[in-house]
């Protein structure tokens, strides 16, 4: 049962901002990027930069907050967020929690209901975000970057809010708050992009050394697109990370050791929109290679970055940290983070893989992520260590809280993408899609229980047949995949990894059972370390409850059965041992991996 998960954790987020006083609608989610025909490998699709970028902005046009940061003078209605939302003037961040990040998440909370908005057509959250915005303008000063350890975060926040406020909640003042926004801000960004870590403000600690400006390309870009002017361009150049990072990786070298793990995959949207706003291929090979490392060093599960560092290829990090961290995976940000390139990355190649990675990342971390709490308790790191736990950060709305609603918001252009003529199903989650095509109107009904079950069935609505291509995507452990029409087996190709394309006059009322048969399989945590593997059952992770110390044999593993929809079990040494996917923790004690009897 995904979609009350999935309501669950809109919800939760929404519960805990306050936003919705109406029955949530469940509508569809649509649409995703404007993809073309076949899926090739490595290659972008036909077409230009130019090209991949209209696509990406019309699926991006398909398409929390209950206090304003004082910092400007003006009160703040109501009682304080407190914690990391704080503004402290004499912070100080070897002994205060509150006051490290201030304001930073109302951008972002922004941004999430302009988008529940888009989606929903929620007349409340539209006008939610209007009063906010003009209770924020009311905030605007240079004053606020005085003494804010995260100008450059915070301003990308901001503008991102101020941006979808703009595209997806058509306030007609967000541009010109957004050039006030700019104007208070650029007097306190660096001169160019820096690295974490490095000092560029002279007589300041080290915690003002933790900006992130190398990630502000992407909204800078975007802002420019939709027509807030050149300087967004400008400034968008200004902060590319080019010499440290995108240089280095676009010639295929790997520098991803050391770095801040969430914050520079981040940065790698910044490379693809350079490349669809300047058709930069140097950009898009940049986080295509990226991506390619990234994968190498992630986890069964989709994480990656344990303590939020990036690791070294074929290292001993990735395995130390099972038994020296229990902060793991950055799960909101890291998955907002992962779904935009995989996003991006899919919608210029066509490549099935980033859908393919999108799912882990969704099923294994940010599904089972906790739901927001009212007083800023988040859910920050999924936890891997052979005693793992799912808890609370003790941070109160850090980050993650910023992050989450994000993500809960974009799970919709994940998993659907279009052409004029042609529907691309990425995700198999309970949901539906409408279109039109002329005066045809189209819709997609997805239901089942994939991933708990090997079938996700579709049903076609058209007011007239209607001729259109639909691509089904079979993950690359899916084997023997099958596709019935109608009753009737389909004998089109079904290669793991691709899509696979369906072309057909539809009709109204036309029914497709997509079966993925799913197989018990082991994955390795790293090549170096091939005896401490995870078990999966198609996309899930299957997480052994109560059994870290276990040390079973590899056929024990393989000959794991399902027992119920989200339960499995086996026998190790005649003692049994339960499995449970991510999402079916609470809080239970888990495993991620196991190592290997001799
Ligand atoms: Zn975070």
């Amino acid at each position: 049962m995904l979609a009350p998960r999935l309501r669950q954790t809109v919800g939760g987020w929404s519960r805990a901002c306050g936003i919705l006083t109406a029955r949530r609608r469940r509508r569809a989610h649509s649409l995703g990027f404007w993809l073309q025909r076949r899926h090739r490998r490595q290659r972008p699709a036909p077409g230009t930069a130019a090209e991949h970028a209209r696509r990406a902005d019309e699926s991006e046009r398909r398409q929390p907050p209950q206090a304003i940061s004082a910092d400007g003078g003006a009160p703040a209605p109501g009682d304080d967020l407190g914690r990391w939302y704080n503004y402290d003037p004499n912070f100080d961040w070897h002994t205060d929690d509150a006051g490290f990040a201030p304001g930073a998440t109302f951008g972002q909370w922004i941004s999430a209901l302009a988008r529940y908005h888009a989606i929903t057509g929620s007349q409340p959250a539209r006008a939610k975000v209007l009063r906010l915005n003009r209770l924020y303008a009311q905030t605007i000063g240079e004053e606020f970057y005085d003494k804010n350890r995260f100008p450059a975060y915070c301003y990308d926040k901001l503008l991102l809010g101020l941006i979808d406020s703009h595209q997806f909640a058509g306030d007609p003042d967000a541009l010109v708050l957004l050039d006030r926004t700019t104007r208070a801000a650029v007097p306190h960004l660096p001169p160019k992009a820096v690295d974490r870590e490095l000092a560029w403000r002279p007589g300041k600690d080290q915690s003002y050394r933790w900006d992130e400006s190398y990630t502000n390309p992407e909204n800078l870009f975007l802002a420019y697109r939709r027509g807030a002017g050149r300087r967004y361009r400008d400034l968008a150049v200004r902060f590319l990370d080019d010499a440290t990072w995108f240089d280095p990786l676009s010639r295929g070298e790997n520098v991803l050791a050391t770095k801040h793990a969430y914050s520079y995959v981040n940065s790698l949207s910044s490379a693809m929109q350079a490349y669809l706003t300047l058709g930069s291929e140097k950009h898009l090979r940049a986080a295509s290679n990226a991506f390619a490392m990234l994968s190498a060093q992630s986890c069964p599960t989709g994480g990656w970055g344990p303590d939020e560092k990036l690791v070294a290829p074929d290292g001993a990090e990735l395995h130390a940290s099972l038994t020296s961290t229990h902060n793991t995976f950055e799960t909101p940000c890291g998955s907002y983070a992962h779904f935009k390139l995989t996003r991006y990355l899919l919608c210029v190649t066509r490549d099935a893989r980033y859908g393919d990675s999108m799912e882990r990342v969704m099923y294994n971390t940010v599904l089972g992520a906790k739901p927001m709490c009212s007083d800023g308790r988040a859910f920050y790191y999924a936890d891997y260590n052979s005693a793992g736990r799912k808890v609370y950060s003790n941070h109160r709305f850090p980050c993650c809280s910023g992050t989450l609603p994000q993500v809960a918001m974009d799970y919709g252009i994940n998993a659907y993408f279009r052409d004029p003529r042609a529907v691309y199903v990425n995700l198999y989650m309970p949901s539906s899609v409408r279109w039109s095509q002329g005066a045809v109107h189209c819709s997609l009904q997805l239901s089942g229980e994939y991933p708990f079950e090997d079938t996700v069935s579709l049903r076609v609505a058209a007011s007239q047949p209607q001729e259109f291509m639909l691509f089904l995507r079979i993950p690359a452990w899916a084997s023997d995949a099958r596709i019935e029409i109608n009753g009737q087996l389909w004998s089109g190709a079904t290669e793991p990894g691709s899509f696979a394309a369906v072309a057909r006059r539809w009709r109204d009322g036309d029914r497709i059972e997509l079966e993925l048969p799913r197989r018990m399989r082991l994955e390795s945590i790293d090549r170096p370390h091939p005896d401490t593997v995870a078990l999966l059952c198609g996309p899930l992770v299957l997480f052994a409850i109560g059994a870290g110390s276990v040390r079973p044999r590899r056929a024990e593993l393989l000959a794991t059965r399902q027992v119920a929809q989200r339960r499995w079990e086996t026998s190790v040494a005649s003692a049994s041992v339960t499995f449970l996917p991510y999402v079916a923790i609470d809080q239970e004690q888990y495993s991620t991996f196991l190592t290997l009897a001799g």
